[in-house]
């Protein structure tokens, strides 16, 4: 299984799916064929031709659930130069495979497909379908991928239960060894504060009204902004792995700053909505007093907020003045309930992989395409890959950036994971 899979990362990493432009259809080729050829059914989705996704499927015998192990096939840019082997070799080097992908998450990919090829090879089935999904397009999002899939091939892709990216970090805090399972997605919801002077020859300074200077009190208040702290049921959920009881939202983060600042940087950001101001224009001109200058604010909701009620509470915040907010984008925000068979099959795998160890659920900041199908379909979706050899605080560093790997530890740990998954959920 540790060669399979090594072998079929090895091969992805050396299909350059930069996205843009993606090309993902070459690496939906390959998949095809190692699973057809252990007998897996497959299908190809493509928008166009250059972008296809791969669906395969090991039928059900029954109407038990299906589970969907999704994955995408698209990687980011790599520059050769900063890399100490080629980002597109695949080079296995002590125990570890480079490449542009490695970790996201080819990886994962070829670790599903294993899952996959080797239980149909067993002749397993479960009583509900075991779906692959292979997608194409998920770092630029321009609607190739799992978008247009739940959109334009719903009955492909729709399933009770799936596993994704997001999470499967394994974190020490306080003694006490937790395997983060992302159940939930904060929403991004950026806004544009447009705030308005007047124009005027800037060597006569009095004679407009600054909209930069104006808008700097704005900035620095935005900077200060704090809300009520909330428990969401991800964080309650966190706080019962690793201390056995949940505190007060007042308390919470009191709590794990006494655990470790590790335990604090993860749970500041969930306990309410954050914004940071990250970009500012205004004067194109050095000697013009600007009439407008704009901010875009980068705001992160929790699951359940909208950004109406965001939108709310920032002009509350900032009370009266010469601006404009506006909403410009609105992303994920979608959460799945914490429990249930496919919880089980997280909380028992770590379990028997590492005693002592526990399944802790996460909201995590960023996006992934499990928010799709939990918004077409209801569908109880976690990012959760295990990752054991290689420290969490390594593998952040390296995805997006140059000397991506993931050692096959790790790659054998998550065929084995994504089996016990499928035969306990599918069953
Ligand atoms: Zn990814």
């Amino acid at each position: 299984m540790t060669a399979e899979v090594t072998d079929l990362l090895q091969r992805l990493i050396r299909l350059d799916t930069t996205n843009p432009p993606g090309n993902e259809t070459a690496a939906a080729a390959l998949l095809r064929d190692y699973l057809e050829a252990a007998g897996v059914e497959c299908e190809c989705y493509a928008r166009v031709p250059e972008r296809a996704n791969l669906v395969a499927r090991i039928r059900g015998t029954g109407d038990g659930p299906s589970l969907a192990l999704l994955s995408h096939t698209d990687v980011v840019l790599a520059d050769a130069k900063e890399w100490e082997h080629d980002p597109f070799g695949g080079k296995l080097v002590s125990g570890q495979v480079w490449g542009r992908g490695a970790l996201d998450m080819k990886g994962e990919v070829a670790a599903s497909a294993v899952a996959l090829a080797t239980l149909a090879r067993e002749g397993w089935r479960g009583s509900g379908d075991l779906i692959f999904v292979a997608a194409s397009d998920e770092e630029v999002g321009d609607g190739f991928g799992l978008q247009w899939l739940v959109d334009a091939h719903p009955d492909a892709v729709r399933a009770d239960y799936s596993l994704n990216e997001g999470a499967g970090d394994r974190v020490e805090l306080g003694g006490k060894v937790l395997y983060l399972c992302a159940t939930a997605e904060k929403m991004s919801s950026p806004f544009l504060l447009r705030v308005h002077g007047r124009s005027g020859h800037a060597s006569m300074p009095s004679i407009g009204d600054n909209a930069l200077v104006k808008a700097a009190s704005l900035v620095t208040r935005l900077d200060a902004f704090r809300v009520e702290p909330q428990l969401i049921p991800e964080v309650a959920g966190f706080f019962r792995a690793l201390l056995g009881d949940v505190p007060t939202a007042a308390e919470a983060l009191v709590r794990a700053r006494e655990i470790s600042p590790l335990g604090a940087e993860l749970i500041e950001p969930l306990l309410g909505m954050t914004v940071a101001p990250t970009m500012a224009r205004a004067s194109d001109k050095r000697n013009v007093i600007p009439a407008l200058c704009e901010i875009t604010v980068d705001v992160r909701l929790l699951p359940g907020e909208t950004p109406e009620q965001a939108e709310a509470t920032l002009r509350d915040w900032l009370g009266e003045g010469d601006y404009e907010l506006v909403n410009t984008e609105r992303q994920g925000g979608t959460r799945s309930a914490i429990g249930g068979p496919l919880w089980d099959a997280v909380a028992t795998f770590v379990e028997a992989e590492e005693p002592g160890a526990a399944a802790a659920p996460i909201c995590v900041a960023g996006f992934t395409d499990s928010h799709w199908l939990r918004a077409a379909f209801g569908t109880v979706a976690y990012g959760f890959f295990p990752a054991r050899a290689m420290a969490p605080e390594t593998a952040a560093r390296l995805i997006h950036s140059a000397n991506e790997r993931v050692p096959v530890s790790d790659l054998e740990l998550g065929v084995r994971f994504l089996r016990h998954a499928a035969q306990s959920v599918c069953a």
